[in-house]
């Protein structure tokens, strides 16, 4: 792939790797060094502008996956980031805190479980007094595990998932927003899951609904504070979570080939927007959901 990659243009058909792949069973929480094709986060193509510079992000999931390529298009951007992950992920997470500070920006590492209440107001006081402030709250981190039938789905998973996609939302934003000043903003990641959702994702795209109802209400409560919450929409994006348990793995082969563009989006094409949602370029955008879908409209 060209450095210019995202700046080239270009047709976005085969911009990027199309189906079919290999099947590529991994164990959740998976490392982006066993997809196949490896996927892009930006890592030799994503160019900064200055549109961060200064502030102090806290993005969960920021090992892998969209929250890898939002982690180094924030610190292009000149962002300092505080980095959350499961303590399993830390050679996914290293490449990311060697990628930030190349761009001589910090890159604190606080691995813990978000399904812990204790442990997000931890990340959030870790992250205030590392950083000196916050100023962005990325919530990326996210559960997805697929089952056929409701009759396999277990209240632990049920409820596992409820805690890392809900729970853990509401716990950070709760501990974050005493910190956060005029101007700052909070992020969040819903699905195209939220309005569409599948036969075998009950519990995940239940919660992705449920993020998209938390950020228009929570955006209304705090704008009074001149805080802005907004969520982005993925469509299916090339990532540990799917080959992890996150799709069947029959589902693999043909991943992203249902969306209009026929190819699943790489984590470097979801990057700009949480940067535009990050920096004040966005000041009058606030209760709104993104989608970055391929083709597939939201509602
Ligand atoms: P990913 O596997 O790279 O990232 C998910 C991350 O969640 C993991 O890296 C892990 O660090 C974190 N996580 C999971 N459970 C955790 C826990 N208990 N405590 C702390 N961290 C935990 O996959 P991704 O696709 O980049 O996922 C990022 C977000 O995007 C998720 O919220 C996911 O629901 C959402 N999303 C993904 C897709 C897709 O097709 N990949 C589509 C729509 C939405
Ligand atoms: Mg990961």
């Amino acid at each position: 792939m060209p450095d210019d990659n995202q700046y080239s243009m270009q047709n976005p058909l085969t911009q990027y790797p199309q189906p079919p792949f290999p099947k590529q069973p991994q164990s959740a929480p998976g490392t982006v060094h066993d997809l196949q094709p490896a996927a892009d986060h930006g890592e030799t193509s994503y160019k900064g502008f200055g549109r961060l510079a200064g502030r102090r992000a806290l993005i969960t999931g920021a090992d892998s996956g969209i929250g890898r390529a939002a982690a180094i298009a924030f610190a292009r951007e000149g962002a300092d980031i505080v980095l959350n992950y499961l303590p399993e992920e830390e050679a996914d997470a290293r490449e990311v805190v060697q990628l930030i500070e190349a761009e001589g920006r910090k890159a604190i590492s606080v691995p813990g479980d978000l399904k812990d209440e204790q442990f997000c107001q931890s990340l959030i006081d870790k992250a205030v007094a590392g950083l000196g402030g916050l100023d962005i709250l990325v919530n990326v981190a996210g559960k997805q595990t697929a089952q056929q039938d409701i009759a396999e789905l277990t209240t632990e998973q049920f409820d596992a998932t409820f805690k890392t996609n809900v729970y853990a939302l509401f716990w950070l934003c709760k501990a974050a927003l005493p910190h956060l000043p005029a101007g700052a903003t909070i992020i969040n990641t819903a699905s195209i899951q939220s309005y569409q959702p599948s036969a075998t994702l009950l519990d995940y795209a239940s919660t992705k609904s449920a993020i998209v109802a938390f950020t228009k209400a929570l955006a209304k409560q705090v704008i009074s504070k001149g805080i802005r919450v907004n969520a982005v929409a993925p469509g299916p994006f090339w990532t540990p979570l799917q080959p992890s348990g996150g799709q069947p793995q029959d589902n693999i082969p043909d991943f992203g080939s249902e969306t209009p563009m026929g190819r699943p989006g790489q984590p470097a094409e979801c990057a700009p927007i949480y940067v535009l949602l990050a920096s004040q370029e966005s000041s009058y955008i606030t209760g709104e959901v993104f989608g970055v879908t391929g083709g597939n409209p939201l509602p």
